[in-house]
């Protein structure tokens, strides 16, 4: 390790009054220090320069990392099975406490350090985290889920869940043609004019001015098989609920939001939906 860097080492360290761990001290040459991740960075500075090993109380992150060794992969866990999940891949994101994403910044721009920001290396340590351990993998196009862990309230004391990881489900889309075989049936759910959807007299307390639609015949079926949160139809233009839709059909987009389940068997769907909707509407 060349002397400059030695030097810039010593002043950084002597900036946080030696209080700094491995991965802060490692992430500010990451540009410049060979090493197997920053904290392993940080462990080779402290070397060079002969110190004593780290022993906690670091200014910049007050030891958030130990935070992610001790417990976001049990919190990960913990989510997946209460939510009953299916998932292949992943990433990370994290919210951090105001104070240490500033502490960060300002000594960067002190002692005029051009390097990757706090956040970062720390999506990257729960990801290699939850890579070793779970069977899903980090994906940046396509990710089924976004972890997204919130430090925010590790520098409140007394707090006893400081940590909460929440997991955010992404949609999956189902496109087709639909034929309407009857008139009288809505596209989309309607709700009751009278009462707005609350349920009424009116609309035998189901909320609902027509008791089924395109829509309903085909999402109840699938949002059973994915165990989703709701559905969404997306229909291409307007129809008149009056009027038949015969012939080729009519494009739609069917979006099932947070769905646990996301592997599916669109045949075996496809013929259960055929039941439930057979002589009113043909989804193809
Ligand atoms: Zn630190
Ligand atoms: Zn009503």
């Amino acid at each position: 390790m060349n002397q400059e860097i030695l030097n810039k080492a010593e002043e950084l360290i002597n900036y946080t009054n030696g209080n700094i761990c491995n991965h802060c001290l490692g992430r500010k040459f990451s540009d410049c220090v060979e090493g197997n991740g920053n904290e392993d960075r940080g462990i080779k500075i402290r070397e060079s320069l002969n110190l004593e090993a780290y022993d906690g109380g670091c200014e910049i992150c007050h030891d958030l990392f130990n935070f992610i060794e001790d417990d976001v992969l049990d919190l990960v866990n913990e989510k997946i099975a209460l939510l009953k999940v299916e998932f292949d891949t992943f990433v990370v994101g994290c919210k951090l406490p105001k104070e240490i994403v500033e502490k960060d910044q300002e000594i960067s721009d002190e002692l005029d350090f051009d390097v990757e920001i706090i956040k970062k290396e720390v999506n990257r340590e729960i990801g290699k985290l939850l890579e070793a351990n779970l069977e899903q993998n980090v994906d940046f196009d396509g990710e089924d889920v976004l972890v997204m862990v919130d430090f925010r309230r590790i520098l409140k004391e007394d707090i006893e869940n400081p940590v909460k990881v929440r997991l955010q489900i992404n949609p999956i889309f189902i496109e087709g043609r639909y034929r309407k075989l009857v008139r009288g049936i809505p596209q989309t759910k309607w709700p009751c004019t009278k009462c707005k959807g609350r349920g009424c007299e009116e609309c035998n307390f189901t909320g609902k001015q027509y008791p089924e639609s395109v829509e309903e015949l085909l999402s109840e079926t699938v949002l059973k098989h994915t165990n989703g949160y709701e559905a969404k139809f997306h229909g291409a233009g307007r129809e008149d609920i009056d009027v038949r839709m015969l012939g080729t059909g009519r494009p739609f987009v069917l979006e099932i939001k947070e769905p646990k389940i996301r592997k599916i068997d669109l045949e075996k769907i496809a013929e259960e939906v055929a039941e439930v909707a057979e002589g009113k509407t043909e989804y193809l």
